[in-house]
Order: structure tokens, then sequence, then C-alpha cells
């Protein structure tokens, strides 16, 4: 992720909707990849002061304050690309869920930019209506308690993917109940963007490789045969605990659970690495992008030019992290075989990008 300017000379962040020095107001310029102010050019209508368009803001900035991306005043959608994703909103009656969606949305945002970024093909429901991407935020139908051993599976939201609707719990955007969940399940990382990463994941290995044979049997050799029973695994996995011999080939315990969550788990891996690569980046941490690229931190790079940089921005982020006393920031090591599977889908990634 970048940082972005404001004509005041301001340093903006991506979730920015107003600057705090000049009091400008703020919005995302989608196609651009930029936060900039904006002014108002008649009532519903503003216009960039950096590139002189026009725009509206989105539904979801107007009415709710949970969004800064901006809308072309020629596209008739009320939403931006990424707030159009909805399909479910959490209940807003329930006043601390508009504080939960905040987060939810920021991360969610966060995600979109990375794949836009990335070159991925990117389709809501409305331009593929069996399969599209399209979002669910969903919270438990009587949270007596998130731990209640009483709550059916029929009232509790199971955050994962299904034919290209991910549903989150929106318990996950509540910081000490996530912290809470991440405990008891002994992990050691548990993070929204890290659930969207993950969730996008499942979604782009059903477009990508469930109907590409030699990408299938790629994934295979792999990652291990998807066809195992999936739910017998994983509650072979929650009853009795990842292998003992996990951390020689997956990037976490719950990538052994299943081929299908070793490869979410490595999916989100490698967006985790590109989005924090290219904010090392910014703020001139790394080197990795060659002089010919404009935007994306992939293209141009073998991955294993990026995982070197990586090992050492991931090496030094842990340090600091320890210096201030906080836990590891990425507490996780890359083996060869974990490798093989990033390396997969980054040539992946590449070869999607380029025959589109
Ligand atoms: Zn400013
Ligand atoms: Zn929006
Ligand atoms: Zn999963």
């Amino acid at each position: 992720m970048k940082t972005f300017h404001c004509v005041c000379g301001n340093t903006l962040y991506f979730e920015n909707s107003m600057c705090l020095k000049c009091g400008r107001e703020l919005g995302f310029i989608v196609e651009e990849r930029f936060v900039g102010p904006i002014e108002p050019a008649s009532e519903s209508s503003w216009r960039s002061l950096d590139n002189g368009k026009l725009y509206r803001k989105c539904y979801n900035n107007t009415k709710y304050q949970v969004c800064n991306w901006l809308v072309p005043i020629d596209d008739e959608n009320q939403y931006c690309v990424s707030c159009r994703l909805n399909h479910i909103i959490p209940n807003l009656t329930e006043e601390r869920n508009l504080n939960l969606w905040y987060r939810i949305e920021t991360a969610k945002r966060r995600l979109i930019y990375t794949l836009k970024g990335l070159g991925l093909p990117l389709l809501g429901r409305s331009q593929n209506n069996i399969n599209g991407l399209a979002f669910q935020f969903m919270e438990n139908e009587s949270p007596v308690d998130e731990f209640d051993s009483n709550l059916s599976e029929h009232h509790h939201v199971m955050t994962g993917h299904t034919a290209g609707m991910i549903t989150i719990n929106i318990v996950e955007a509540e910081h000490s109940s996530r912290e809470e969940i991440r405990e008891k399940m002994n992990e050691r990382y548990r993070t929204l963007i890290g659930h969207f990463r993950h969730e996008s994941g499942h979604y782009y290995w059903q477009l990508l490789v469930s109907s590409d044979s030699q990408r299938l049997s790629d994934f295979r050799r792999l990652f291990g045969d998807e066809r195992q029973n999936y739910n017998k695994a994983l509650s072979h996995y929650y009853n009795k605990g990842p292998r003992y011999d996990w951390p020689d080939d997956c990037i976490s315990a719950y990538a052994s659970s299943h081929p299908w969550e070793d490869w979410a788990e490595t999916w989100a891996h490698y967006l985790h690495m590109i989005d924090t690569l290219e904010t090392a980046e910014d703020y001139g941490f790394v080197q990795v992008q060659s002089p010919q690229t404009s935007d994306t931190v992939t293209a141009p790079h073998s991955l294993r030019d990026l995982l070197l940089v990586w090992e050492r921005l991931a090496l030094g982020l842990n340090s600091l992290n320890r210096s201030l006393g906080l836990t590891d920031a990425y507490p996780f090591s890359i083996t060869e075989p974990v490798a093989q599977k990033l390396q997969f889908i980054h040539t992946l990634i590449q070869d999607t990008v380029s025959s589109n």
C-alpha cells in the first residue's frame, strides 16, 4: 500500500476521508489508485483536485461514512466498485455494528486494491450470477457468548467461501473477540485482512485452477489432492489438531487441514507479502520495483527475488515489534516447499494477467 499526499503537503493514508491538516475532503479514485483531495462541484458531485475529473461519493460514504471511494460521475451505480460487491451488510439497528462494519469495509477495500493492482479478474454477481464475487457480513443469531457450546450451527455464522460468496462473521471485527478466538484456536496470527485474503484465495482457486486440467494437476502435486473429504478433514483437524510435521511444508497449522485450506493460506500470504512490500518500498525501506514497472510489485520479478527481500524485511519487522514490546508482526517461516507453492501462485497470477 502506498501513502498519498494532499495539495497542502500532508501525508494521506488509504483509509482517510478528510485531511487532518487542511480539512479538505478526500476520496479514493479507483482507476488511478490514489487518495486525494476533492471539492464540491455541484450538489451531488465532487471534483478531484488531482485530475480535475468529476465524481460522486459512494453511497456508503454519504449515508454511513464507512467508505472513502469515489464513483465516476458517468457511472450509474450509486456504490463504488468495492461496496457494490456487498450482498448482506450488518444489521445496523444494532448501534455497535456500524463501527464493526467500518472496519470490515476498510479491510475489504485493501483486498480489492491489491487484487486490482495485480490485475486479477474481479467479477461481481452482476457479471457472473452463479460464481461472481460477493460478500455477506453477518452475526451469530443469538450471541449469548461466542464460545457457547449451545449455539447450534444454524445460529453460528461461519466465515467462509461458497461459489464466489464470501461470508465474514462480524465478530471478527471486534478486536477483543478475535483475539479470544485466536488464542482458543492456538493461532499465531488472526486479522480481518487475513480473513479477506484467505477467503479470496478460495474464490480464485475456483476461478483459475479448478477448470484447468494442467493447473489442477500442478496444484495436486504441490498442495495435495483436494478430492479428499473436506468435512472429514476439517473435523479431524479441529478434534485432533494439526499433523505434527506441518511446519515442514505448510505456512500455518491450519493449512495442513486440507489442500484447499493450504492453498487459501498460501494465497493469503502471497497477498500479505505483496501489500507489505509495496508499503515498505513506498517508505524507502526496500527496493523491489524495477524501473520499467509502473504499479504492481510483482510483474517483473521472479518470486525468488521477492522472497529474498521479503525475508529480510519480515525479520526487520519482527525485530522492530520486539523493540516496542509487541509480538512478531510476521510469525511465520517460509520453507522450500512453501516457496514452491508461492511460486505456483506467482506464476498463475502472471499467466492470468498476461492472458487477459
Ligand atoms: Zn490537506
Ligand atoms: Zn464504497
Ligand atoms: Zn478457508
